[in-house]
């Protein structure tokens, strides 16, 4: 059987095989501890992290030092927003943020509340988009973050940070962007997009699993950031743990080779995006595109297709590996948070999949994708009581 047609970016990337190979010598013959001081198998592990360390900062347009690396955007969503919420509580104790920020943002939020910060969770307009009016209105003299990430994990689109950015400049608030899906795909530079926080992951961009990064300003103005993993001291402070050392190289590649290739990557992209758009729009009748067109990833694509069961219909797509928007409990499936707060309903939002581009996808795997993708809508509808 040929192998399925890979069309779920979003979840995660393959490992660039340029990262691999950069990462190999790291499991094996360096193999030391970035933080032994006293002899070169350590020395020669922390020349690797400062380097990776190099990259990953260029590309976020940051100094090295503002770079921690984490195990993913998980932890240094938690990092980043436990860590504010608790260095700055004489300021205040109220954040806000957006209903369809991804669960490491919004489950840590929740935490925080039920322990005793204010929140205020915005929602976007049917495009997706924040409302800068609404932010702007959100913001009171105690509001001590925003977090806001840059580019949604299931539709694809893209916040105006910059403009969310200069509002917090304004207010006083800091600013914390969850740039997992955005870092790699777009030009970002924290300085000129006024981003105090900024958390990464590397296997969302050609990297390796298990590694990433907070962005940690430290002038114009200094974020202080108690650490939330308490250790031996490493990285700033801010994040004990023996250092990843493969994985960190890794991550380094994978930012050295986005910086080359993102622009090109993002222009093939979208060809092949709106190509699969296209495709699927002539063919099919009761096709609705999910959020912004206009401000979204070149990869994205997240459609209803109507009085088709999104589950059902991944079910009978096995050469095609793609994701609904819904998430699975071990008691039912629920519709996907994103898409409600939209104000999609529920029916639309069960019928929505998520199609994620990537780099390593070609015209002739789209195009055989959409063809099974119309097959199965087709019969799904036929047999669909009432059809
Ligand atoms: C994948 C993702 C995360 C989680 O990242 P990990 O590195 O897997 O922990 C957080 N936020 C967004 C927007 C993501 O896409």
């Amino acid at each position: 059987m040929r192998k399925p047609v890979y069309l779920d970016y979003h979840a995660t990337t393959p490992v660039d095989p340029r990262v691999l190979e950069a990462m190999l010598p790291f499991f094996g013959e360096r193999f030391g501890n970035a933080a032994s001081r006293s002899h070169g198998f350590g020395w020669e592990a922390e020349k690797a992290v400062d380097l990776a360390r190099r990259r990953v900062a260029e590309l976020a347009g940051a100094a090295p030092r503002e770079i921690v690396f984490t195990s993913g955007a998980t932890e240094s969503d938690n990092l980043a927003i436990k860590g504010v919420l608790e260095a700055y509580r004489s300021k205040g104790n109220h954040l806000v943020t957006m209903a369809t920020e991804h669960r490491a943002v919004l489950d840590p939020v929740r935490r925080l509340q039920q322990s005793g910060a204010e929140t205020s969770v915005l929602p976007p307009g049917r495009d997706g988009l924040l409302d800068l009016g609404l932010l702007r209105a959100a913001i009171r003299p105690d509001t001590v973050l925003v977090s806001v990430m840059a580019a949604n994990n299931e539709i694809g689109v893209i916040q105006p940070f910059r403009e969310i950015g200069a509002i917090c400049r304004e207010t006083g608030a800091l600013f914390h962007c969850d740039a997992a899906q955005a870092f790699g795909k777009f030009a970002l530079d924290v300085n000129e997009d006024n981003i105090d926080l900024m958390s990464l992951s590397a296997h969302k961009m050609y990297g390796p699993k298990g590694v990433g990064a907070l962005y940690v300003r430290r002038r114009n103005p200094r974020v202080l950031l108690p650490a939330q993993m308490d250790g031996g001291g490493h990285e700033f402070g801010m994040r004990s743990g023996t250092l990843n050392v493969p994985g960190i190289v890794g991550f380094g590649e994978a930012c050295a080779l986005c910086a080359r290739e993102m622009e090109e990557d993002a222009g093939r992209m979208s060809t092949l995006r709106d190509r699969l758009k296209a495709t699927l729009e002539s063919a099919l009748v009761g096709t609705a595109v999910n959020g912004s067109m206009a401000h979204r990833l070149p990869g994205n694509l997240n459609m209803s297709f109507a009085s088709v069961d999104a589950e059902a219909l991944l079910l009978s797509l096995p050469g095609v590996a793609l994701s609904t928007g819904s998430a699975c409990s071990s008691a039912s499936v629920e519709p996907s948070h994103v898409l409600r707060a939209l104000g999609i309903g529920e029916q639309a939002a069960r019928s929505s999949v998520r199609f994620g581009l990537g780099r390593f996808n070609t015209e002739d795997e789209v195009d055989d994708a959409a063809s099974q993708v119309i097959d199965a809508v087709r019969k799904l509808r036929s047999l669909a009581p009432g059809a």
